[in-house]
């Protein structure tokens, strides 16, 4: 399939619906969305468009909000971006892929427990019946019992068979799996994304600044501090740091 956007003139808002609308309608598929998705970046800018202007024309304040100054020029400053796809993604799938793993080893090994006692206290399998006292004792921790833990552990040879059962078919199980949710995951991760766009040329978050205030946030990644209002830090940190050192 050919990539959809061909027009020199798309406008960046419309072409994002129209990806999200082909994708959620499974017309196009999410890697080709993607793809698209991409693409639409590369050739236009959304504060190229001329809904973006007249957008900006209605949002801009007459100061800029973090250090105050009344001399314009003004720009839209956005305070967040959205995120990268594949770390969308990531946040998806780490989890499933976890539970993925645990639960197929958990399957190998079903088979290969048996119904252990255990001492209650420490967990140790040493325990003898004392029959004078009628209670377990643990051999470890030296401490009784009325009733022992049942537990289902791996019989004495069963870590060496779920070892050689893992080699066997783990590797294709796991592609497979990868397989199925980097299908599912993908459309859904793009989803998000386009939704986070969407919010991102609506200015969502966004806020006035400027010129000075915008470079420095968006090429340096500093901000003025807002306790002391004059000296500037980096935007991970919440504060300068002669105001942090103050109690
Ligand atoms: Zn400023
Ligand atoms: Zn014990
Ligand atoms: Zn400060």
């Amino acid at each position: 399939m050919s990539l959809q956007i061909t027009n020199q003139d798309l406008d960046f808002e419309s072409t994002i619906f129209d990806i999200r609308s082909r994708l959620s309608t499974d017309v196009a598929s999410w890697e080709l969305a993607l793809e698209e998705y991409k693409a639409l970046w590369k050739r236009l800018k959304p504060w190229s468009s001329r809904e973006w202007i007249k957008k900006r024309e209605t949002f801009l304040g007459h100061e800029c909000v973090q250090c105050g100054s009344h001399t314009p020029p003004f720009v839209v400053q956005h305070l967040w971006h959205p995120m990268k796809f594949d770390l969308i993604f990531k946040m998806l799938s780490d989890h499933e892929w976890t539970q993925f793993k645990q639960n197929y080893v958990e399957n190998l090994a079903a088979p290969l427990r048996e119904e252990r006692k255990t001492c209650p206290y420490c967990g140790s399998m040493s325990l003898y019946f004392v029959d004078s006292l009628q209670l377990w004792t643990c051999i470890k921790c030296k401490k009784r019992a009325k009733d022992p833990v049942i537990k289902k552990v791996l019989t004495r040879d069963g870590g060496h068979k779920l070892r050689i059962l893992k080699q066997e078919n783990f590797r294709k199980n796991c592609e497979l799996f990868k397989k199925k949710q980097w299908a599912k995951n993908g459309k859904m991760a793009l989803l998000i994304l386009l939704e986070q766009t969407i919010h991102y040329i609506n200015l969502e978050g966004a806020t006035t600044f400027c010129k000075k205030c915008a470079f420095l946030w968006d090429k340096k990644g500093l901000r003025l501090c807002q306790k002391c209002g004059s000296k500037w830090h980096m935007l991970i940190f919440p504060c300068c740091i002669p105001c942090a050192s103050k109690k």
